[in-house]
């Protein structure tokens, strides 16, 4: 790594990322673009020398043929999915992170890449308002990994571990899961590859008239008959704003529903989560006292840029257990040189981080994320949620003012999802019954309003019903940009009504 060239190159993607920012408005938020847009553009092998100057061609491809085919995830008008809140020093902090390049798989690998992860996450922790036993001050402890699906994994198997360790190996059969059918995918496949059985994975039903909340009673009912059947509970996923619609699952009932009976219980708050630096929604944790291990995602509505899963275990112990591993001789005989010969380590146990994760590789996560804590403080977290908060309130309200459409279930968060009625004279013209119908045309209405390009929503099916998702968390949107997004929603909406006849 050439010093001074780094210096020239580095302000040259400098420039381009902020001369993105500075356009990013003029940019549909979806691209026009078919499968195989980019391949045909690009040669089919990699260069065998480099051109002169490459980095300034590079760089004149990505603005040319990649940014027309990006999906603008950090437009103001981006309001799919949940987002990924960026910010300066949530960028600049990866940065910063791929330039010293470090891999803090053991403490020695990398002593403060390593602590500063045990502070950070211990910081975080308290910001969230976490119970203390799920941070290292309380004996408990956080990692960060990069995504939620590996914190569903990881914990999985630390607790199928520690279960079969009490029960037997030859009962994995016997393991069964719980969770909600809003709960994310990931949760069946974390289960899959933690060897439970397919038929062993419990997803109890939701409803509209409760919120699409998991229910303490529906869940004790689920675990004493498998109980009943001689199979053996071992994990709940509970949820702390559902993916569909942002559902806050009982924390303190489910965890009463389970009491005593040894299941692992695991909030994957991967996107409400951030919401609770704001103590307006601690409630949505209330009870967490009781968990024994939560997550969420700072790199979705907590201005740490991609990747970002904050994990914290009651028992970090029990994902050692199942996930850690000193076979290796090198690494071992590493620690064990470097460990008593240097400072004062008596108060602070040394973690290894390679045994809290599947990887032996890990990056140096917790520098953006300290950067971000320091440089915007809780305080300005808080107010980065409220005025999103703020926003999808007022969106909420232009929609239930606009007779033609429906809030079918109430705004969580910065999440609006809604619909329009008309779902009668459709049905002339899709065929089916109401709802099938009226499902059909929601599903127009999304494709029109997305086909604009200047705003860009997401959808998803509740209780049979087809929603769109409005989620408002991107750093740039301000409130005329939601306004302008409804104005075409009502716009598309009435070319899909008449186009439908209704
Ligand atoms: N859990 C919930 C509630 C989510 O909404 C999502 C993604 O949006 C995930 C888990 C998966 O997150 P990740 O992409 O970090 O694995």
């Amino acid at each position: 790594l050439d010093a001074g060239e780094f210096r020239r190159q580095g302000r040259q993607v400098v420039d381009f990322i902020a001369d993105y920012y500075a356009g990013i408005n003029d940019y549909p938020v979806r691209p026009a673009v078919a499968p195989g847009f980019l391949a045909g553009k690009l040669p089919a092998t990699a260069p065998s020398t480099p051109e002169p100057d490459a980095l300034t061609a590079g760089l004149r491809d990505v603005r040319e043929l990649m940014l027309p085919g990006l999906t603008h995830w950090q437009s103001p008008r981006h309001f799919a999915h949940f987002s990924a809140t960026a910010s300066n020093v949530g960028a600049l902090g990866e940065a910063l992170a791929a330039g010293l390049n470090v891999n803090p798989f053991t403490w020695e690998a990398s002593p403060a890449a390593t602590e500063l992860e045990v502070v950070v996450t211990d910081w975080l922790g308290k910001a969230l308002h976490l119970p203390e036993r799920l941070l290292f001050a309380g004996g408990g402890g956080g990692t960060l990994l990069g995504t939620s699906c590996e914190a569903m994994l990881c914990t999985i198997v630390a607790a199928r571990d520690e279960k079969l360790a009490e029960i037997g190996e030859e009962r994995i059969g016997d393991l069964v899961v719980y969770c909600s059918d809003q709960t994310h995918f990931s949760f069946q496949k974390a289960a899959r590859i933690a060897g439970i059985r397919r038929g062993n994975c419990r997803e109890i039903p939701t409803c509209r008239e409760s919120g699409f909340v998991l229910t303490a009673t529906a869940l004790q009912a689920a675990v004493a008959a498998d109980e009943a059947a001689g199979r053996v509970p071992l994990f709940l996923c509970a949820t702390v704003g559902t993916t569909p619609t942002a559902a806050v699952d009982p924390l303190r009932e489910l965890c009463a529903a389970v009491e005593g009976r040894g299941v692992w219980v695991h909030v994957d708050a991967a996107y409400a989560g951030a919401a609770c630096v704001c103590p307006e929604f601690r409630h949505a944790i209330a009870g967490a006292e009781a968990v024994d291990s939560f997550s969420t995602n700072p790199h979705k509505w907590l201005l740490a840029n991609m990747d970002c899963c904050a994990l914290w275990v009651a028992r970090p112990a029990a994902l050692v257990a199942a996930l850690g591993t000193d076979d290796d001789v090198i690494l071992k005989d590493a620690a064990a040189a470097a460990r008593p010969a240097r400072g004062d380590h008596h108060h602070h146990a040394a973690v290894d981080y390679k045994d809290w994760q599947v990887a032996l590789s890990r990056r140096f996560r917790a520098l953006k994320l300290w950067l971000v804590l320091r440089c915007h403080g809780v305080d300005g977290l808080r107010a980065v949620v409220r005025s999103h908060v703020r926003m999808a309130a007022a969106l909420e309200r232009m929609v239930r003012a606009d007779a033609r459409f429906e809030v079918p279930v109430p705004r969580q968060f910065a999440l609006v999802c809604f619909r329009l009625r008309g779902g009668g004279a459709a049905a002339q013209l899709v065929g089916g019954d109401e709802l099938t119908a009226s499902n059909e045309l929601n599903r127009r209405l999304l494709e029109a309003v997305n086909a604009t390009g200047r705003a860009y929503m997401s959808s998803a099916v509740v209780g049979g019903m087809y929603v769109l998702r409005c989620a408002v968390g991107n750093s740039l949107t301000e409130e005329h940009h939601v306004r302008e997004a409804w104005s075409v929603v009502q716009g598309q909406a009435a070319a899909v009504l008449a186009t439908a006849g209704a």
